[in-house]
């Protein structure tokens, strides 16, 4: 028997969905015909002024340690995109830390700020990261299960009837991974109030904010007075909108205090995000030509929203699923399909890897394993020809239950 390994890793599991990904890609590499619909990751090259500014910053020597805390240039270049994203607020670059992707941001504030005994409140279906950033500061994480009637989100009742004295932090996704769902302003609103009522910590996840079906990016806590922001840390990154997910830049907007602490985790830690993809990060945020290819990829992705949608409402009526309003995930229940045998979210992508040849991600993973997650960040055409498949299994799973 090996040694028993610390306690501090007493809850971990590698990531699902990167597992998932990399049995894709690897079923890919020896010729098998597989679609990946399972990893939540743009199919888009990074938009080339912002990989010209990453080999510029290589060729120019930008190559040695970075500042810890991220270059001045990335900084102020995050803070801008920020601010404009909710209508000229004013925000503060030196309240940002820069870091290994936006999961590295979540991982600093969380055990900046949780540790034994504190209770993080988890809205559920959640991404398959945040339980486990929880228990990795050895605090405990409380799903709050979302609203079926109402896109699987919670509200501030949901969150109040899970907390207790040792709550002191709720981690919350808007665009909604695993679900497509976006909060609006006045549900923020209520969840912030009650979050400053009970001193809770919000860390938001706004790292989907632009990828949004509405007008504009979607609704931010950066949208909501000063006075319900004092305990709020904000996440925001390169990765997704910006199809940069390899570059790793991630970010956290943080008070004062929190923010000095991040930092110290982080200098004895990896000592600051990877220096010259920071260049390529300070381009994408404040270069023109990258905006408009931001707009180019949110209007494909609201194309295959729309393609998929129709598609489902179309061919597979009675298959449940949450509108899908931002990101660029789409989030259908399978238990219903067969009545007298229900089907797991497991059970079914193992089926329909095995028959199909198609890779989607169970909702065990994400915690409600009565759903599957399939990310269309993919081109059209395979889309479609996934959706073709997709489409045959819950047909095929239809008939053996009218049989
Ligand atoms: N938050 C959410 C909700 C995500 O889906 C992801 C995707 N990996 C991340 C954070 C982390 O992204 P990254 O580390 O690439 O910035
Ligand atoms: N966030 C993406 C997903 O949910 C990427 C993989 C990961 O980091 O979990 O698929």
């Amino acid at each position: 028997m090996p040694d028993p390994l610390s306690p501090n890793v007493q809850h971990l599991k590698a990531s699902e969905t990167v597992a998932i990904s990399n049995e894709a890609k690897r079923r890919k590499a020896a010729g098998e015909d597989v679609y990946d619909l399972g990893v939540g990751e743009p199919d888009f090259d990074t938009p080339a002024a912002a990989a010209q500014a990453g080999t510029q910053a290589i060729q120019k020597g930008m190559t040695r340690y970075p500042p810890n805390v991220g270059i001045a240039e990335l900084r102020r270049g995050i803070a801008a995109q920020l601010s404009r994203m909710s209508g000229g607020r004013a925000i503060d670059p030196d309240q940002l830390v820069v870091s290994s992707g936006s999961k590295q941001s979540i991982f600093n504030a969380c055990f900046t700020l949780f540790g034994p005994n504190d209770r993080v409140l988890i809205p559920a279906p959640a991404w398959v990261s945040y339980p486990q950033i929880v228990h990795l500061c050895r605090a405990e994480p409380v799903l709050v299960p979302g609203d079926i009637e109402w896109g699987l989100k919670v509200s501030a009742k949901d969150l109040d009837r899970h907390s207790t004295k040792t709550t002191r932090g709720l981690l919350l996704c808007s665009p909604c991974n695993p679900t497509g769902a976006v909060y609006t302003l006045a549900e923020l609103r209520s969840i912030a109030e009650w979050a400053r009522k009970n001193q809770v910590w919000i860390i938001s996840d706004e790292i989907y904010r632009r990828i949004n079906y509405g007008s504009g990016p979607a609704p931010s806590l950066l949208d909501l007075p000063e006075e319900l922001l004092e305990r709020t840390v904000i996440i925001y990154g390169a990765s997704k909108a910006y199809a940069m997910t390899g570059w790793r830049i991630g970010a956290a907007l943080a008070p004062p205090h929190l923010t000095k602490s991040m930092a110290a985790l982080q200098s004895h830690t990896t000592t600051g995000a990877n220096h010259p993809a920071q260049w390529a990060a300070a381009a994408a945020f404040t270069d023109e030509r990258v905006d408009a290819e931001v707009n180019r990829m949110v209007a494909a992705f609201r194309r295959r929203r729309d393609y998929l949608v129709g598609r489902f409402r179309a061919d597979a009526p009675g298959v449940e699923f949450v509108e899908p309003h931002g990101a660029f995930y789409f989030f259908f229940r399978v238990d219903g399909i067969r009545e007298k045998d229900p089907v797991t979210g497991t059970n079914f992508c193992e089926q329909l890897m095995k028959q199909e040849g198609v890779a989607l991600v169970p909702g065990a993973a994400f915690a409600d394993d009565r759903w599957v997650r399939l990310s269309y960040a993919v081109s059209d055409a395979e889309l479609e020809a996934a959706l073709d498949r997709i489409l045959r299994l819950i047909h095929r799973l239809e008939s053996a239950r009218a049989a």
